[in-house]
């Protein structure tokens, strides 16, 4: 059964008023399907500093106060970008892609709240109309791809792979979209949760609200605690490890 279904029986079960598992609260993360990265294969001290460029309805803006830092200190990085947002900021989006040590990766056209909800065709025309507007905007071909604010099931990550993508999430978030979440806490938490492979999300659209006040702390921070800051794709990369990280769940 596809985890859709096994979601659509279980929502059928709870409404019988049939004795069920307690449901989960509002707010508890969609379980991960399989296929999904969520850490890098590494046993490293390696981690990988990830930012979204997410824009739907709304025009979103490149967050300078974040890549300036990065790429004057020569940190790689990798930019999951929206197809519009490539659009709206192609000046800003081609002069960052000019330092071969940032990675620009593929988060959909629209930025839809839930691919769950769409179908096949809308879906493939998602990943497809971002890569070729990223792909016409900077000559990178993009191959990974991460779904707007994690949503997605068995049946969508497998059309996303079946268009040549690797799907890339994260093994903890860091919640920067929220105003509440202060720079401090940025930095506590990133340097108290951190492992090796781990794949930290931050947004560079200008909703991670204390993100560039905190980075150049989490950095150091983390460079301190012997980490050394990779790409995602250029850990996938190497030999063998993509086709093991993608077992691995
Ligand atoms: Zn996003």
């Amino acid at each position: 059964m596809s985890g859709f279904g096994a979601v659509m029986l279980a929502a059928l079960v709870a409404g019988t008023g049939a004795p069920a598992e307690a449901p989960p609260p509002p707010t508890a993360p969609a379980p991960i399907p399989a296929g999904v990265i969520t850490r890098l294969p590494t046993r490293e001290r390696e981690v990988a500093l990830t930012f979204d460029a997410c824009e739907a309805i709304e025009r979103a803006h490149l967050d300078h106060g974040i890549t300036d830092f990065l790429v004057a200190r020569r940190v790689p990085f990798t930019v999951f970008m929206g197809g519009r947002f490539a659009r709206d900021n192609a000046a800003d989006v081609r002069a960052l892609a000019r330092n071969d040590f940032v990675s620009i990766e593929n988060h959909s056209w629209s930025h839809p709240r839930d691919m769950r909800a769409l179908d096949d065709d809308r879906i493939r025309s998602e990943v497809r109309r971002a890569a070729s507007m990223i792909e016409s905007t900077t000559g990178r071909r993009t191959t990974l791809f991460r779904f707007p604010g994690g949503n997605a099931d068995e049946r969508t990550v497998g059309l996303v792979r079946a268009l040549g993508y690797q799907v890339v999430h994260w093994r903890w978030a860091e919640g920067d979209p929220s105003p509440t979440v202060a720079a401090d806490q940025l930095v506590a938490q990133t340097l108290a949760r951190t492992r090796p492979g781990d794949i930290l999300i931050f947004h560079v659209n200008g909703r991670g609200w204390h993100t560039a006040e905190a980075l150049p702390r989490i950095v150091d921070g983390l460079a301190a605690r012997g980490y050394r800051f990779v790409t995602v794709a250029e850990v996938l990369a190497r030999d063998g490890v993509a086709s093991e990280a993608t077992k691995a769940r």
